[in-house]
């Protein structure tokens, strides 16, 4: 056996590396192709205010159903795009989908209320033009709908640039959310000049928050902090009611996770959250 691979030159760390990179080109020429051919669908996670339970907006995660692999997780598809140059018309197709969304959600008299929240990701971050090449994906719905997620870590790629183009967003209309706050290293002087709406508290600390006096802490230092800084906080991950209490309590403003609702098909978000979205029930 080990004669054999000798002679091959091909030790099984290879052999397994081949076979990664072989599904991984696979897995980038269907994602590709679902794209072309609009076959990626987007949830909507509910976004609540802790103090009253009222929907507060929402959160739009793309989804991918492959025939042979059923779901597969953005986890996984979202890196891919990024490093295989897809992320940039995977980016469009999110807004323009979202967009389509809000319009729909408002012709059919149950709007959204507050803001929809859509990911993007570090490569869309670097466009000077952004806030304009949004607007024109997102024709016919007002910035004042649309929130933009941006990751800690991904701000802090080129700390300038993210300031100047936070400043066109919100100088159009946008709101900003830095997204899994508390997993990458802002330096608060940058944190400050961002000026982002809202930070959104890294599921890893909402989970261990009522286990780990630590995690508690940072959770309590995030919420002072955007206090101090005025922006918003939103707990990410909450999957039970002790968890939305103890948020609450600490002076978290808005919270989502499977506790309210997990991310859900457009029909069925207005089938569960439609009562909350009449303008005339608010
Ligand atoms: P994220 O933006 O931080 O999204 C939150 C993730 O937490 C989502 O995972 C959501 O389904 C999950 N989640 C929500 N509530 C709970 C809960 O109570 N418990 C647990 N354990 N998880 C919860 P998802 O949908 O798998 O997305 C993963 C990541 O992929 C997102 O993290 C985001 O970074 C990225 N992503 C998803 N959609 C897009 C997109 O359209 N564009 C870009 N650029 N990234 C996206
Ligand atoms: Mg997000
Ligand atoms: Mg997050
Ligand atoms: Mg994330």
């Amino acid at each position: 056996y080990h004669a054999k691979q000798k002679d091959s030159g091909i030790c099984p760390f290879d052999i397994s590396m081949t076979h990664e990179l072989k599904r991984r080109q696979q897995m980038t020429e269907r994602l590709s192709d679902a794209l072309q051919h609009h076959r990626l669908t987007l949830h909507f996670q509910p976004q609540i205010d802790l103090r009253n339970g009222q929907l507060v907006g929402a959160e739009a995660l793309c989804r991918w159903y492959e025939e042979e692999w059923g779901w597969v997780s953005p986890g996984e598809f979202i890196p891919l795009a990024e490093e295989r140059g897809l992320i940039r018309a995977l980016g469009d197709w999110v807004l323009t989908a979202a967009a389509r969304q809000l319009m729909e959600w408002q012709r059919a008299g149950t709007p959204l209320p507050g803001r929809l929240s859509v990911n993007v990701s570090a490569q869309q971050f670097t466009d000077p033009q952004l806030a304009s090449h949004i607007a024109s994906l997102a024709e016919g719905v007002p910035a004042s709908a649309i929130a933009l997620e941006l990751t800690e870590s991904d701000f802090m790629r080129d700390p300038e640039q993210a300031v100047a183009i936070t400043q066109a967003l919100r100088n159009a209309g946008y709101a900003l959310a830095i997204d899994d706050f508390g997993t990458g290293y802002s330096s608060l002087s940058y944190l400050r000049r961002f000026a982002a709406d809202a930070l959104k508290i890294d599921i890893s600390f909402v989970h261990e928050m009522l286990d780990s006096h630590h995690a508690r802490t940072i959770v309590e230092t995030i919420i002072a902090m955007a206090q101090a800084l005025g922006m918003q906080t939103v707990a990410e991950g909450v999957e039970c009611r002790e968890q939305a209490v103890a948020l609450a309590e600490m002076g978290c403003d808005h919270a989502q996770g499977y506790h309210f609702d997990r991310p859900l098909p457009a029909d069925a978000f207005t089938a569960a959250w439609g009562h909350a979205m009449r303008p005339r029930a608010r």
